[in-house]
């Protein structure tokens, strides 16, 4: 048996991966219109396999399973709930090797980032929510008319869970643990540019014990099959997680129906060194919070604000060590950035960086693709941008870092707070003071302070602004899996 551990993923290969079908009910299917469409190896450029492309048919039927096995799960002890979730968590310590392969593969995430990050997380996720799945209580309520008033936690029915490509595997169990311990069934359809490891886990969650119908992957495009789930009737709450236009278009087409909804939006966060910071680390983790994930991190940190006494020598800093972040193929162990998930995103980039010439920025280190196939790019400094350009107020969703400089705390507190999104900040200081003064006035949903992409699944996360609503992780998912009902029986 393989475990996650520390070693090396020295002999980890490229795996051959089987064509992918839906898995509806529990058992594995041809899509109704028998479509298909290819994957393919952002560091090669070329196709691997083919998954199936769902129709409405498919999701009809996904729904329905999800349907039919609500009750039978609903009705489940929380602490058998508990048992299959650790189960889960087991099997994919077990089964790591495959999950890291299949991930890194397919979203051509480095396996030294994918083994300790994305598949451990995963397990923790279902170790965590299986704790929680056993102290689902309501609670009795004292009133002053003669009775016994006690309120219940019941699960919601259906989840339709939506998700992005760049964390495939961390952010369908975000959504898919909290509402299996919460007693509910999930229809999920991953992101058509990195559907494999959902397809993975669906053998994992039935290896565990999860019964069929409870858990169902469609895989196939947003705008057929997502927009289809969004306006089911059959679905009882709606969790996503992607860009913030398709966030905001979902949430018209859910709201309407007044599905209850999650919605984890795009981010841009400011990531601020205060004059009185440790430098060293301070660059340390500036440089980690743009090239986590090749930059495709919703919680990365694009834009550093830099006090003015110390702007140009972190600039310098920061164009000598980026040129020297491993970038290569993401099953050798050393490398640390890997190939963007796709042509369209790495286009995506390459036009912000243009723009941001034309904006008067300063490229300090990379600015254009690798010279070699797939789609690489390597990681970019760009210093002296002026806060209205659109490279500072969009997101860009790549290895780029924008350098600005600011002069007081309450300039840096603006220009952080300054564009539409708020998911993440950050700030470096050794000021405590400073530390939880800032914190307390930045518009995000998490702060880190002295280092960046500190994640755990007891610590909840999500947006405000564009950024979305609602929390993953904590206590807090596993309430947005369930609604209270109150009871109250007369004593007269
Ligand atoms: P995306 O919005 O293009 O797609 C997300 C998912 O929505 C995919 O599964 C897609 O197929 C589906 N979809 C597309 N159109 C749809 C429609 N009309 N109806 C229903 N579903 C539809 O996002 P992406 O490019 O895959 O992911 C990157 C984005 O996700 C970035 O903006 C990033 O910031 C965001 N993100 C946010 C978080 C967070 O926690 N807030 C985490 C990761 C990524």
């Amino acid at each position: 048996m393989t475990t996650v551990d520390d070693r090396p993923d020295t002999t980890l290969r490229r795996p051959d991966v089987s064509p992918g079908r839906l898995f509806i009910g529990g058992q594995w299917r041809e899509p109704a219109e028998g479509g298909r469409f290819n994957v393919v190896d952002p560091s090669t450029g070329t196709v691997v396999t083919s998954v199936a492309r769902a129709s409405t048919a498919d999701v009809n039927d996904a729904v329905d399973a999800a349907r039919a096995a609500f009750d039978g799960w609903a009705a489940t002890p929380g602490r058998h709930r508990a048992r299959i979730l650790h189960r889960v968590a087991d099997v994919v310590r077990a089964r790591a090797d495959e999950l890291v392969a299949v991930e890194s593969l397919d979203v051509g995430k480095p396996v030294s980032l994918c083994r300790p990050v994305d598949v451990e997380t995963t397990a923790e996720q279902y170790e965590y929510y299986a704790a929680l799945a056993q102290g689902i209580d309501g609670a009795t309520r004292q009133i002053p008319i003669p009775s016994h008033a006690y309120t219940r936690r019941e699960p919601l029915g259906v989840v339709a869970a939506i998700t992005p490509f760049n964390f495939p595997l961390i952010l369908s169990s975000s959504k898919i643990a909290p509402a299996l311990a919460a007693g509910n069934t999930v229809v999920h359809k991953p992101a058509e540019d990195t559907p494999l490891s959902a397809l993975l886990m669906a053998e994992i969650l039935a290896e565990a014990g999860v019964p069929g119908g409870v858990v169902n992957v469609v895989t196939g495009y947003g705008s057929e099959i997502g927009e289809h789930l969004l306006r089911h009737p059959g679905v009882d709450k709606v969790a996503f997680t992607g860009s913030t236009a398709v966030g905001r278009h979902a949430a018209s087409v859910a709201g309407g129906q007044l599905k209850p909804m999650t919605m984890e939006l795009g981010g841009n966060a400011a990531h601020i060194i205060f004059e009185d910071a440790d430098v060293e680390k301070a660059i340390g983790a500036a440089i980690k919070g743009f090239v986590f994930n090749t930059g495709q991190f919703c919680m990365g940190g694009p834009r550093l604000l830099v006090a003015a006494p110390l702007y140009d020598a972190v600039v310098e800093a920061l164009a000598g060590a980026v040129p020297h972040v491993p970038l290569g193929d993401p099953f050798d162990p050393a490398t640390v950035i890997g190939p963007m998930a796709g042509e369209r995103h790495l286009s995506k980039v390459e036009r912000h960086v243009a723009q941001a010439k034309k904006d008067g920025g300063r490229i300090v280190a990379g600015g254009q693709r690798a010279d070699r196939d797939g789609f690489f790019f390597h990681p970019t400094v760009i210093a002296d941008l002026p806060d209205s350009s659109s490279v500072v107020q969009e997101e860009i969703f790549g290895p780029v870092l924008t350098v600005q400089r600011f002069d007081t705390e309450d300039e840096a507190i603006a220009m952080a707070n300054g564009t539409p999104y708020g998911l993440a900040a950050g700030l470096q200081t050794e000021n405590l003071a400073r530390a939880h003064r800032v914190a307390a006035r930045l518009q995000a949903g998490i702060v880190w302070v002295n280092d960046w992409a500190m994640l755990d699944p007891a610590i909840p996360f999500g947006g405000v602004k564009d950024s979305g609503y609602g929390r993953e992780y904590g206590p807090e998912a596993l309430a947005a899996y369930t609604r209270t009902k109150s009871v109250v029986i007369s004593l007269a």
